[in-house]
């Protein structure tokens, strides 16, 4: 755990969010700043950083099962839903604990910007 860290601080239950799916490693919760109907934000429980993920494929894979399980809680397992990870400064990282943003509810177009 990262005292610092937002995800780190949700995760834990010391900052409040709008969370629609947690497991023993997973959290998935409402994005602030909605960019469709349906924006989650998906962390693992544990301080991962991208750089740092790619040595634990067990909770990478774990974080599309949570993203999936996040779809259904959320009912756009259905229409469909696109899974994103910005890593870096030109994706636009802003924080750095490792998430996936689930986007869903609208059509979105390709590319994206
Ligand atoms: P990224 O640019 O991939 O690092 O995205 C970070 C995302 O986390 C942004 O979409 C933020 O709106 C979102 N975010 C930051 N703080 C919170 C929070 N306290 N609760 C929910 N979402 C957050
Ligand atoms: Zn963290």
């Amino acid at each position: 755990m990262d005292a610092e860290c937002i995800f780190c601080r949700i995760a834990a239950g010391t900052v409040p969010a709008q969370i629609v799916y947690e497991d023993d490693d997973a959290v998935a919760f409402y994005d602030i700043h909605p960019v469709s109907p349906v924006h989650l934000v998906v962390v693992p429980r544990r301080h991962l950083t991208p750089e740092d993920g790619s040595q634990d494929e067990g909770i990478l894979g774990h974080l599309f099962v949570a993203a999936n399980r996040a779809a259904e809680a959320t009912g756009v397992a259905a229409s469909g839903y696109r899974l994103v990870v910005n890593i870096g400064e030109d994706a636009g990282q802003e924080v750095r604990h490792l998430h996936m943003h689930l986007l869903g509810g609208r059509h979105l177009g390709w590319p994206p910007g």
